[in-house]
C-alpha cells in the first residue's frame, strides 16, 4: 500500500502551473498573480487631506489655542476632485477629505479644531474661522506616495488574489492583470446503476451524488467543472465519454476502481493511457486510480491529460478529492501552497483505527472555555454522506495509532 504522501507526490509530479492569461480586474477574484507588480505611480499621487476643515500654513497657527485662538479669512474652498488654488499666508482653505492640498499649506486643522459649528449655529460671518488648537505641519495631511510609491514591487508573483489586491491594482489604474489560467476539470461519473438527479429511480438504481460533489468542490477552490454526466459500465461507453475530456487539464472519475470493477476501466485506460490503480494507506478511500491520459492508440491526443480515478462511495470521493486532487488543481492555479488549513483539537469521541491506515474522521469543532473540541459527526461508513455534511473538518488519526482516546490531542484538517 501507498502512503498518502506518496500518493500525493505522484499526483502533484504530474501536473505544473498553467500558462498566464490577461484578464479584467472583475474576473480575477481568486486566480493567482502571474506577474510582479510593479508600481507606475505615487500612491495618493499628491498631498491631500485627511479631514475636513482648513488647509493654512501651520506655522500661521502655531500658537493657538483655546482661551487665545488665531483667526485667519478665509479665501475659499477646495472639494475632492478639483484642482485647489494656492494659499497665500496668514490665510485659511476651507478643504474637504481627499481633496490637493493647496501649495503653500502644510497642514490641516478639523472643523472640530475650529469654531466652524459655533459660527455655523450663530449665523456669524464663515469669511474668517478660528482656529483652537495649535497647528504643526504635516497634521492631518496625507503624503503623496504614502500607500504606494512609484517603482516600488507593490505584489509578487504567486499572490492569490482577493478583494484588497484587486483594489490596489485598481489605485494603480490597473483594470486587468495576469494571472494563471483556471484548470477546466472534467468530471465523469460511471456506474451501471446510476440515475441523474430529477428522474425517477428504476428498481437497483441510486442518484448520483459524486457529480455534484465533485463539481462542487472543483468550483469551490477556483477550478472550472466540465461535466460529462455518466458512464455506464462497459468499455464503449466510459471511452466514448473519455473523449470529452481531450481539452480538459485533469479528468476526475468516479467509482469503477474497487477491485471487482477495475478490469473495466483498466480496459479502457489501457489503450488511453497507463493507468495504475493504487491502495493508498488511508480511510476512507483507499482504492485510487492515477494516470496519465494520451488519447486512443492511432490517434493520439494533442495534449495529455491527468487522470485521478476517485472512489466510488461518495464520502471516500470527497475525502480523496480534498487529499489528491485538492492540492493539484491548486498546483495548476499557481499556488505556491497546498496544504488545507488545520487545528488542533481536544477529541470528544475516541477514533478507532483497525488496520494501520490513516483515518480521515468526519468531525464538527466547537469551542468551549477557550479550548476547540472534535466531536465526530454520527457514522463514520463511507457511504454515510449526511456525516459528512454536517463536518467541518477532518480529524486525522495516524497509521501507527491504534486508537485515539477521548480527551487526546487530534489535527483537524478544515474542509472550508
Ligand atoms: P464501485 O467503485 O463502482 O464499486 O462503487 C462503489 C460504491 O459507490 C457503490 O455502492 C456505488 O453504487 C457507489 N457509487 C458509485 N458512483 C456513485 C455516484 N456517482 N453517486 C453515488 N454513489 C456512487
Ligand atoms: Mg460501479
Amino acid at each position: 500500500m501507498l502512503r498518502v504522501e506518496e500518493a500525493l507526490e505522484q499526483v502533484l509530479a504530474a501536473v505544473s502551473p498553467l500558462e498566464a492569461e490577461e484578464k479584467p480586474l472583475l474576473t480575477a477574484l481568486g486566480q493567482v498573480l502571474a506577474e510582479d507588480v510593479v508600481s507606475r505611480l505615487d500612491v495618493p499621487p499628491w498631498d491631500n487631506s485627511a479631514m475636513d476643515g482648513y488647509a493654512v500654513r501651520a506655522e500661521d497657527a502655531s500658537s493657538a489655542t483655546l482661551k487665545r485662538p488665531v483667526t485667519l479669512p478665509v479665501a475659499g474652498e477646495v472639494a475632492a476632485g478639483q484642482r485647489p488654488p494656492a494659499l497665500s499666508p496668514h490665510t485659511a482653505l476651507r478643504i474637504m477629505t481627499g481633496a490637493p492640498l493647496p501649495p503653500g499649506a502644510d497642514a490641516v486643522v478639523r472643523f472640530e479644531d475650529t469654531d466652524e459649528e459655533e459660527r455655523r449655529a450663530t449665523k456669524k460671518d464663515l469669511g474668517q474661522i478660528s482656529i483652537h488648537v495649535p497647528v504643526v505641519p504635516s497634521r492631518n495631511v496625507r503624503r503623496a506616495g504614502e500607500d504606494l510609491r512609484q517603482g516600488e514591487r507593490v505584489l509578487t508573483r504567486g499572490t492569490p488574489l482577493g478583494a484588497a489586491h484587486l483594489g490596489v491594482l485598481a489605485s494603480l489604474g490597473r483594470d486587468t492583470v495576469r494571472v494563471h489560467r483556471r484548470p477546466v476539470v472534467a468530471v465523469l461519473a460511471t456506474g451501471d446503476e446510476l440515475t441523474p438527479p430529477g428522474g425517477e429511480l428504476e428498481p437497483g438504481h441510486i442518484y448520483d451524488i459524486n457529480t455534484y460533489t465533485t463539481a462542487a468542490l472543483v468550483r469551490g477552490i477556483g477550478g472550472i467543472p466540465k461535466v460529462l454526466g455518466i458512464a455506464r459500465d462497459t468499455v464503449d461507453s466510459v471511452a466514448e465519454k473519455m473523449e470529452q475530456a481531450r481539452d480538459a487539464d485533469l479528468l476526475l472519475t468516479s467509482a469503477g476502481v474497487s477491485k471487482g470493477y477495475y478490469d473495466l476501466v483498466k480496459e479502457v485506460l489501457a489503450s488511453y493511457g497507463d493507468l495504475r490503480l493504487w491502495e493508498v494507506r488511508m480511510r476512507p478511500g483507499k482504492p485510487v486510480a492515477f494516470g496519465i491520459i494520451r488519447g486512443r492508440k492511432g490517434s493520439p491526443w494533442r495534449r495529455h491529460v491527468p487522470h485521478l480515478g476517485l472512489p466510488g462511495n461518495p464520502v471516500s470521493s470527497m475525502v480523496v478529492f480534498h487529499i489528491l486532487a485538492r492540492p493539484a488543481i491548486l498546483k495548476m492555479m499557481g499556488h505556491a501552497s497546498w496544504e488545507s488549513r488545520a487545528v488542533e483539537a481536544i477529541l470528544e469521541e475516541p477514533i478507532v483505527n483497525d488496520d494501520g491506515r490513516r483515518v480521515y474522521a468526519r468531525a464538527v469543532l466547537t469551542e468551549r472555555e477557550g479550548e476547540t473540541h472534535a466531536r465526530l459527526t454520527g457514522a463514520q461508513g463511507s457511504n454515510i454522506l449526511s456525516s459528512m455534511a454536517k463536518a467541518t473538518g477532518l480529524a486525522i488519526c495516524p497509521e501507527d495509532v491504534p486508537v485515539m482516546p477521548v480527551g487526546a490531542k487530534v489535527r483537524v484538517e478544515l474542509l472550508d
